[in-house]
């Protein structure tokens, strides 16, 4: 049925560097500290660098005050990194929305190659775009009415028009998971994915590009986060191929549901560390709470 597959080796490397990449459009709920401490806890197990990075993209959604508390509340859980937005380091700036000539170089590179195409269809799935998508509201399949035109040649900035990646269709894109195993996604709109957004036309970089640009240029060797994002490492593998960035490793957490087996991300206020916090629960009782160990 496929085209063909595409394996994608991961390298190890000699020293690890991980990431914490918080979007600070609400309040850290009780999933991610899971995730952030799971993060954490093999930066150390593998004597690495941490660092956090602020995924701020979407001016729509990011505030200033959520940024300053995901910085406390994650110390507050006894989360310890050595380069980020709060203490700097060799690969800043650490806030994504300080990083745009990053994004636009790589935007540059993929259109002049042929991988980007303008889409000028209006979709409401345009707006959760900046965002990492979840199990639940993963990007839209788009199907593709776009693909074909001839006129891109003019565009010598991506904003005014939606930016999409040209999927190999029918290609299936397997890696390794260093949690959940093997994964096998296959790309093309009858498929698992379809040509999904690079950049927005109100002119803001899409969570996919930030992040693949971010994680290469930070030298990031594992990437942890939530299995909710397994179908977009997929989408990112593709992305890094066409820029010839090597992949990290990954490891994707299970994700923390309730006993109704709703995920604790969609009862954010609740369960926020804050919140929990001050109830006068202790951080080891909030890593109770989300599963851990
Ligand atoms: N910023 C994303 C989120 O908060 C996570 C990005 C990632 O780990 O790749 O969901």
């Amino acid at each position: 049925m496929s085209q063909g597959s595409a394996s994608f080796s991961l390298t190890y490397s000699a020293s690890y560097r991980g990431r914490l990449a918080p979007s600070p459009t609400g309040l850290l709920h009780v999933g991610h500290a899971r995730t952030f401490w799971i993060a954490a806890q093999r930066a150390i197990e593998n004597q690495g660098t941490l660092i956090l990075r602020n995924e701020d993209l979407d001016p729509q959604r990011a505030r200033t005050e959520f940024a300053l508390a995901m910085i406390e509340d994650l110390r507050w859980l006894g989360i310890r990194w050595s380069e980020g937005p709060d203490c700097g380091g060799p690969y800043g700036a650490y806030s994504q929305s300080e990083r745009r000539a990053h994004y636009l170089g790589a935007w540059r590179r993929l259109r002049e190659n042929g991988f980007l195409y303008p889409c000028i269809c209006s979709r409401k799935d345009l707006a959760q775009a900046a965002n990492a998508p979840n199990d639940a509201d993963d990007e839209l399949v788009y199907p593709g009415t776009c693909r074909e035109r001839k006129d891109m040649a003019g565009f010598r900035e991506p904003a005014g028009v939606n930016w999409r990646f040209r999927v190999p269709n029918g290609e299936a894109i397997e890696f390794a998971d260093l949690n959940l195993g093997r994964q096998r996604y296959v790309a093309g709109n009858n498929f698992d994915f379809g040509d999904f957004l690079v950049w927005r036309r109100d002119d803001v970089p899409s969570y996919q590009l930030a992040v693949v640009v971010d994680d290469a240029a930070m030298r990031i060797t594992e990437v942890v986060r939530g299995a909710d994002l397994l179908k977009s490492t997929a989408r990112q593998l593709l992305l890094m191929r066409a820029l010839g960035y090597a992949a990290p490793d990954y490891f994707h957490c299970e994700l923390v549901r309730d006993g109704d087996g709703v995920r604790l991300a969609k009862r954010h206020d609740a369960l926020s560390i804050r919140h929990l916090r001050e109830r006068g629960m202790t951080p080891e009782k909030v890593l109770e709470m989300a599963g851990w160990p």
